[in-house]
């Protein structure tokens, strides 16, 4: 049976991996406050649950998921209970120390996808602090739901929030009725302070579509990554830029129009 949890394996089973040019996906969520209605780990669920179907999907190549990492950067969510976040030195340092860790064992392709905003720069960042300070050689980090085409997946089913991922609002509260909703509340879906978006118009339906368009990036992604197209594309310093790299730099941007 194939094994995607890298918590999982054997120490022959990593050696194989290893033989086998596996690509490592390290999950980066949070565990921090989603309104009075979705549960803590809402983040580090999506970004972990998104990265296990991922690796699933991928048979001609071994796609191994660390364990997630659970807490991020979340100062702004303290004032609401339940919160737990890192120092950003401290994230940072935890983020380099896994990776090196995981490159150290032979591993050349180590991909972060990203479950929580407050991670997203540092997770954006990483690519280059590893490779021009701590030796790792490639490494690139996602948010989950800036994986081209996952936003237009967003624009399309959201009625509320224009496919903006907010927090707690409909898309997450949509991706959270699709993944876990055991732990969700909706009779207390409503906009309260530490909400961005509007929750009341979630759906698992909406949830379920999203997922699957994420899954669908990823698997991309892995697969552009793991032959080499992906890094080939992010060689900026070439006389033409190439317009196909636009969808690889999503990120979303402050329009004072609307
Ligand atoms: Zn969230």
């Amino acid at each position: 049976m194939k094994k995607i949890l890298w918590q999982e394996l054997r120490r022959t089973e990593f050696e194989k991996a290893v033989k086998a040019n596996a690509v490592v996906i390290i999950p980066v969520g949070s565990i921090e406050q989603h309104g009075n209605h979705l549960p803590i780990n809402t983040d580090t669920n999506c970004c972990f649950t998104i990265a296990q179907r991922a690796a699933e999907a991928i048979d001609e190549f071994p796609v191994l998921v660390l364990p997630p990492v659970w807490t991020g950067y979340s100062p702004h969510h303290m004032k609401h209970p339940g919160s737990i976040t890192l120092k950003y030195n401290t994230f940072v340092e935890l983020l380099t120390q896994i990776a090196t860790s995981v490159y150290a064992h032979g591993f050349k392709k180590i991909l972060f996808l990203n479950g929580h905003g407050g991670n997203s720069a540092v997770i954006a960042a990483m690519r280059f602090k590893l490779t021009a300070e701590d030796g790792v050689t490639s490494v690139i980090g996602y948010d989950y739901w800036n994986l081209y085409p996952t936003p237009e997946v967003m624009e399309t089913v959201s009625e509320t929030d224009g496919g903006f991922i907010g927090h707690s609002g409909e898309m997450e509260t949509s991706l959270q009725l699709y993944l876990q909703p055991e732990l969700v509340d909706m009779d207390c879906a409503v906009w309260v302070p530490g909400v961005c978006g509007d929750p009341t118009v979630g759906s698992r339906e909406k949830g379920e579509r999203i997922v699957n368009a994420a899954v669908d990036a990823l698997v991309k992604t892995l697969r552009d990554y793991h032959s080499g197209k992906l890094e080939d594309g992010l060689a900026l310093w070439r006389p033409q830029f190439d317009a196909k790299l636009k969808d690889q730099f999503r990120f979303p941007r402050y329009n004072p129009e609307h």
